[in-house]
């Protein structure tokens, strides 16, 4: 992408409604701008990497087995008074009517909608076990939408809904989605901790909350500090296969959010030095809630002896648009964003220090072409802007690398090539820059 032809309005100035540090990057680097309260447009930056985001957790949901779908983002009021949730969820509900009167909402969420599409679907004990998910908005009437995409109104969530014969059954099922999410936020540069968490609206007495340590995160959350340096199970992890062990190694040691704390049981349990109590994001959260939903609404099958029984369910979010602040709250500098390598919204920036000169121009466009040819994703500032605010725009956007091209390092045959997060430069021929970020960015797409 020339950046002439593309849309980035970066801001100088720190916008002054933005407090914490993910929010005024956001906004500076042109990537979401508000429309309303807790309402936020996605400009091509932001949404590429809102894509790059959505991407990963789908690919670790299918590679758990989970099967996408797509739901509305309207749903009608009657399946919510038949799961009894409609006068329950109060506020935080946007509610409305269609021009016949009937009563309609935006969605929040998808249980009893699943439930409803799933009981009219299944009919047998053979047609479970089933795992459905959506990547879809949601609305929820927030008190206080605040930190940009972190609690807007209007959010992206990745939500899956499992279904299954026994509560053993569907023991196995929430094991997958917590080591599917486990993998997910690594993929992204993330260390997330799984801690013990209140169920709240959704029900059910099993939840974890899948947590990323930041200060400036609205969670208070207590842990063993063995869980911040546990390690991620594989990519080639067996998910038919029993995962109790693996699971009992992310959840022995103590780690609790706030309400759910023991200040005398994290006392008993974890020595003093090994204590963390810090602030942190809540990016994922599933719930074991056995019958809640599939009682009330009648979603049974015919099990192995004939009689019906109710299925066992539970449900799994990912705030995919929270997502994009909590990585530039945990991977950001003085300069702006740096973003890890598989979200970024271009993996190289290339810089032209002297447009008008036909060397420089000619070395950039066979630079840009020899890159994108071999797959890997160039932002070109081909724009007349002095190379001072050149530097600044590509440091606040963090692309990972950057490649910094102009007449007098041409003239001895080289080029620079930048680490956004390192800072660290090496000076080589442009054919050396093209192998060489090849080689990195193949890599590190080999990583995740
Ligand atoms: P919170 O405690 O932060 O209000 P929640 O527990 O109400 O979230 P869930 O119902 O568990 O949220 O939703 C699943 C995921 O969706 C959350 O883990 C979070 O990452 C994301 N999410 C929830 N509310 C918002 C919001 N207002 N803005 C952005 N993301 C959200
Ligand atoms: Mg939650």
């Amino acid at each position: 992408m020339r950046l002439s032809r593309f849309f980035l309005p970066v801001l100088r100035e720190t916008p002054k409604e933005a407090e914490i540090v993910s929010h005024q990057l956001m906004l500076r680097s042109g990537m979401i701008r508000q429309s309303s309260a807790g309402i936020y447009s996605w400009l091509p930056l932001g949404l590429r990497v809102l894509k790059k985001i959505e991407q990963i957790v789908r690919e670790e949901q299918d590679r758990s087995g989970a099967i996408e779908m797509l739901m509305p983002t309207v749903q009608p009021a009657d399946i919510w008074q038949e799961s009894k949730r409609y006068d329950a969820y109060g506020p935080e509900m946007l509610r409305f009517e269609d021009r016949h009167g009937r009563e309609m909402l935006y969605g929040p969420t998808n249980e009893e909608l699943i439930t409803q599409i799933f009981r009219d679907g299944v009919k047998s004990y053979r047609d479970l076990p089933r795992n459905l998910y959506h990547i879809q908005w949601k609305f929820r009437d927030e008190v206080r939408p605040r930190f940009g995409v972190m609690r807007g109104r209007e959010f992206l969530m990745k939500d899956a809904y499992s279904f299954d014969l026994t509560p053993a059954a569907a023991r196995h099922a929430y094991n997958k989605m917590f080591v599917a999410y486990l993998r997910t936020f690594a993929r992204m540069g993330l260390k997330s901790i799984p801690m013990a968490a209140e169920t709240g609206p959704i029900g059910g007495d099993l939840s974890h909350e899948f947590i990323i340590l930041a200060e400036t995160g609205e969670s208070r959350v207590y842990c063993h500090a063995d869980l911040v340096e546990a390690r991620t199970p594989a990519a080639d992890v067996n998910f038919e296969q029993d995962l109790s062990a693996l699971i009992a190694q992310w959840t022995t040691a103590y780690a609790a959010t706030d309400e759910k704390h023991d200040g005398a049981r994290f006392e008993a349990e974890v020595p003093a030095d090994k204590r963390v109590s810090a602030r942190g994001i809540e990016v994922g959260h599933i719930f074991f809630f056995g019958t809640k939903y599939s009682e009330p609404m009648g979603c049974r099958v015919q099990g192995p002896d004939g009689g019906m029984i109710a299925v066992q369910m539970g449900s799994y979010g990912v705030g995919v648009s929270r997502l994009v602040g909590a990585i530039v709250e945990a991977s950001h500098d003085e300069g702006g964003i740096a973003w890890p390598l598989p979200v970024a919204p271009f993996e190289v920036g290339l810089i032209n220090l002297k447009v008008g000169d036909k060397d420089t121009e000619r070395a950039c466009t066979d630079l840009y072409g020899k890159l994108e040819r071999a797959g890997v994703s160039v932002l070109y500032d081909d724009t007349e802007e002095r190379a001072g605010a050149k530097f600044a725009t590509m440091d606040l956007i963090g692309l990972p690398f950057q490649l910094i091209v102009g007449p007098k390092g041409l003239k001895s045959g080289e080029i620079e090539v930048k680490e956004r997060k390192s800072g660290a430069r090496m000076t080589m021929t442009p054919d050396a820059a093209v192998k060489r970020l090849i080689e990195l960015v193949g890599a590190r797409r080999v990583l995740a």
